[in-house]
């Protein structure tokens, strides 16, 4: 029996390209998440629906960015105009994911970043459409974000003040004052406000 041999799909071109391909298909379900989250509606079900006529959006009309060209911006069953940031959401999140692909290549930091900045996106959306920051993204995006901190060659390092190895120690004078816990006052400042203005309670409140 023939076996695919999957180690192919780490290898260039076709770990780049499984990158957009995913890239694509995971921005597709940024647009559900953009869309339902706000609303407090479950991401998984029902399956998408024209908003205008409650048509059921079927597999060969929800191809990322190629059915809204195919069927030229409009709803199969009523003609209704699609906004076009649906296929600007999924080729951004396919082009940011073959970026990542190529410039840090298959290992586990690529898959936190691609994740990192999918989230980015959907929360810059959701922010942009109704000034919040939905706790079901900012909270786990904390965890993951400081566990990928331990990451080999992670370029972050938010749980320690030494400097990195290889690197000179700042001087007294450009030194900044730390927290308790080893990160820069400014950093907990900033984690604060995040917490702060995330969440259903910010509704209404610009953050920044
Ligand atoms: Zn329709």
């Amino acid at each position: 029996m023939l076996v695919p041999d999957w180690s192919l799909l780490l290898q260039t071109p076709a770990f780049e390209t499984t990158a957009l391909l995913l890239g694509l298909v995971v921005g597709s379900f940024a647009n559900v998440c953009v869309y339902r989250l706000p609303r407090g509606e479950s991401v998984v079900s029902p399956p998408s629906r024209c908003p205008r006529c409650g048509s059921r959006i079927t597999a060969r009309d929800n191809l990322p960015v190629l059915s809204f060209l195919l069927l030229r911006g409009r709803c199969r069953s009523c003609g209704a105009p699609i906004s076009w940031r649906y296929p600007a959401v999924e080729a951004a999140t396919g082009l940011l994911w073959l970026g990542l692909a190529a410039t840090f290549g298959p290992a586990p930091r690529t898959a936190v970043a691609m994740a990192l900045v999918t989230a980015l996106l959907v929360l810059s959306l959701i922010d942009l459409d109704h000034k919040i920051l939905p706790d079901v993204i900012t909270l786990p995006g904390i965890v993951v974000g400081l566990a990928a901190s331990f990451l080999p060659g992670s370029p972050v390092r938010p749980l320690s003040a030494s400097p990195p190895p290889g690197g000179s120690s700042p001087s007294p004078r450009s030194r900044r004052p730390t927290s308790a816990c080893g990160g820069s006052r400014g950093s907990a400042r900033a984690i604060g406000r995040w917490r702060r203005c995330s969440g259903p309670s910010s509704a209404g409140r610009r953050c920044c």
